[in-house]
């Protein structure tokens, strides 16, 4: 009966079976069609193979027999008030007991005669030995489908009151239906990678016959969901590269003469990425293309250089960076290396409009209609924003090239934004904040293509980074007060702006919550440390200040008119203070790793010496020895993915995948291979007309996935 009415679809709340209390708890789960019970699996599996005779058991194995039970028996234990339900289970071999704590209720089932399966650890009390707690699964036909004992044997993901037990029970009487799932794989994949049918590898998941197979149905279910995903990410950029760009030609005078006069040599892999950059841009489809390097690789002089020929051109470069006071300094930092070269350079913030004449190399503040008109017209050629470049109601008069910079991902809509009213797309140059680990970089950025800066062009820096105990905060107050002394300029970070209000600090459920009680804030902070050090100059920022205000605090830091500054994560991305060289963070245990290695990055960038202290009550934070570790952004970036896994990472999560397909990101080659694959589909069936259960699924998928 089941059979025919039931499919992947159905809601769970159709089946009899299922009480409302248990609906409630798979609900929890996100798990509410009967495809969301069968795709819900197994993260580990008891290994209960081992089926022995009875005289053949030896304690401390893992084992499981089979006989019939001739006696049982109920106890209380009379100290510890506990109930122990005793059974005798015998085979053609000999006669053992089993014995259960707490679980009085076995007495309903187990009675004397049936026979039974019992899987479980041997254990020995005195000369005897005896099942401890066995799994148990009565035996009530001749070839019964063992789910419980005797074989491999599935555990769900811990959830109160639903039990791995409930759901064995459940999905084997869905069996008929799991034969009847549709494959969706091309056969030509299928028989290529000898892969199992869906349907096997769903059956082999949840009751695998051995562990061969049961590797094979992981391979097969870990490889359709990142499958899934690099379709969507080829799909994605070869219809990006159907749309027109402007061709922007590569003019090499131009270039070296503008290398020939900087006060440094290029690395070799700024070299390279320009390069890359400047065939991309020589083309007449858009650039997609990731600048993936660590702090202070140099990412900005690359950007320089596209900027510099696109403008050339007599094209129009939006620079977009996520921070006010990172966009004020990338306009001097673009003005000063582009000064000569006859270039209207604009800044677009919200707080303020500046324009860099190239005749009259003046800079003067220009109010929002200047602003639009040196940008309709054209005039301005490089402009520098924040976020406000895609909100204002800004019009390009030939936008070819929008460089983004400190992001992990700029959305597709938002660059669709910028696309609008235009004929042209832009060419894309998006620049990382963090390094992207490898085994990321193909998972998730498959639809771009990336550049590697991981060359430091001033050679890592000398940070010496410490653990600082709330009891050793003295001493290092005195240290600081030496080095500031000796001209050293210091970050203090906290991780918020004021004390937290009353309300803030009581959870849901009107409890205090501690965590929040305890993170240090700028405000009070700054009065205290005042104190601490009377003699020098100090200074707060954060993000709810004023922006003139801002600007004015980073000058004068900029200048060395203060020594210490006290801040929120604002300082986070790309500030540049050549005389700061300590970096004191509160609560450091509250920031992820790629957020302190940013924070790192802002002191000893003369190549000074530099000194990081990482405030935090918890010593043995794995986060915090890595930062101890290495300097080296690439390999925190790595460390990071192995302490969280891609699920916390780069907000992988929020896409919503299932826990198998996360583990499977983490597989190189098994992103590789599906990369292949997607993209030799796509060649030869680029709609996957050919293909219509695919092209079912893959409607499906991506509008429950929230890539960005
Ligand atoms: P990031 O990649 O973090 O954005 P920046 O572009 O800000 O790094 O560069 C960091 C510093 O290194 C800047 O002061 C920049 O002028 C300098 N720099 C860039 N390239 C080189 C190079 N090839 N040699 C020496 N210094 C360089
Ligand atoms: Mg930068």
């Amino acid at each position: 009966m089941e059979k025919s009415i039931l499919s992947l679809e159905t809601p769970l709340s159709e089946i009899k079976r299922i009480t409302p209390v248990y609906l409630k708890k798979l609900h929890k789960l996100e798990i509410k069609t009967l495809g969301d019970l069968l795709f819900h699996f197994p993260h580990r599996y008891d290994d209960f193979t081992n089926i022995t005779d009875i005289e053949n058991l030896e304690a401390d194995q893992i084992a499981t027999v089979q006989g019939e039970i001739t006696d049982v028996s109920m106890t209380k234990t009379w100290k510890r008030k506990m109930y122990l339900v005793e059974a005798e289970i015998k085979d053609k071999t000999g006669s053992v007991a089993a014995l259960w704590y707490n679980q009085p209720y076995l007495t309903q089932t187990l009675k004397k005669g049936l026979l039974i399966s019992l899987s479980g650890k041997v254990a020995r009390d005195g000369k005897k030995i005896f099942l401890q707690n066995p799994a148990h699964e009565i035996l009530r036909t001749e070839n019964h489908f063992l789910i419980h004992t005797g074989r491999l044997i599935p555990v769900y993901p811990e959830t109160k009151g639903l039990t791995s037990r409930w759901l064995r029970f459940q999905i084997k009487q869905f069996l008929p239906v799991i034969k009847e799932i549709k494959e969706f794989l091309p056969s030509q994949i299928i028989q290529k990678n000898k892969f199992l049918a869906l349907n096997k590898a769903i059956e082999e998941i949840h009751f695998p016959t051995s562990q061969e197979q049961l590797e094979q149905a992981k391979r097969r279910l870990g490889f359709d969901e990142v499958f899934l995903i690099q379709l969507f990410l080829a799909s994605r950029r070869s219809n990006l590269k159907k749309e027109n760009a402007h061709q922007i030609e590569f003019e090499q005078p131009l270039i070296k003469d503008f290398v020939d006069n900087l006060p440094f040599k290029l690395t070799n892999t700024q070299r390279q990425a320009a390069w890359e950059i400047f065939q991309d841009i020589a083309k007449n489809n858009p650039m997609n293309r990731l600048l993936n390097g660590d702090v202070g690789s140099g990412k900005t002089l690359v950007a320089t250089l596209a900027s510099l020929q696109t403008a050339k051109r007599d094209f129009q470069v939006a620079f977009m960076v996520p921070t006010e006071v990172l966009s004020w300094q990338h306009f001097n930092t673009l003005v000063s290396l582009l000064k000569n070269h006859d270039l209207d350079i604009v800044l677009a913030s919200s707080s303020q409009n500046k324009h860099f004449n190239a005749q009259t190399k003046n800079i003067a503040s220009i109010n929002k209609n200047q602003l639009n008109e040196l940008i309709k017209t054209g005039v301005a050629k490089v402009i520098i924003g924040t976020h406000t470049l895609i909100q204002k109601d800004i019009k390009f008069k030939n936008l070819a090239l929008v460089i983004i910079d400190e992001q992990h991902r700029f959305g597709v809509q938002q660059r669709a934004k910028l696309v609008s009213a235009q004929t042209f797309t832009p060419h894309l140059l998006s620049m990382t904040a963090t390094p992207i680990p490898r085994t990321l970089t193909l998972a998730v950025y498959g639809d771009l293509d990336i550049s590697i800066l991981n060359e430091m062009p001033k050679g890592y820096r000398t940070v010496e980074t410490k653990v600082v105990l709330p009891k050793q905060a003295q001493q290092i107050y005195q240290f600081v007060a030496e080095k500031i002394k000796n001209d050293n300029q210091v970050f203090v970070i906290c991780p918020r702006i004021e004390e937290p209000d009353q309300e803030e600090i009581l959870t849901k459920k009107g409890k205090i919550d501690w965590q929040r009680l305890e993170m240090k804030a700028v405000e009070t902070e700054y009065e205290k440390l005042k104190k601490i050090f009377p003699n020098f100059k100090l200074a707060k920022l954060h993000g709810r200040m004023k922006s003139q205000e801002k600007t004015e605090i980073l000058g004068k830091m900029q200048r060395g008119e203060i020594n210490m500054l006290v801040s929120t994560s604002v300082i986070e991305v790309g500030i540049d203070i050549p005389k700061a060289s300590i970096l004191w963070v509160e609560n450091a245990e509250r920031f992820g790793l790629a957020q302190l290695h940013q924070f790192r990055g802002r002191i000893g960038r003369e190549g000074q010496q530099a000194w990081c202290f990482l405030f935090s009550g918890k010593e043995n934070s794995q986060r915090l020895k890595a930062m101890i570790e290495t300097n080296d952004g690439f390999k925190l970036a790595q460390k990071d993915l192995e302490i969280r896994g891609p699920g916390e990472f780069y907000g992988v999560k929020q896409w919503g995948f299932p826990e198998l397909t996360i583990g499977s990101l983490m597989d190189y080659q098994t992103v590789k291979l599906a990369r292949e694959e997607a993209l030799e589909l796509l060649k030869e069936d680029s709609n996957l007309s050919k293909h219509p259960t695919l092209k079912e699924k893959f409607a499906d998928f991506t509008k429950n996935i929230h890539l960005e």
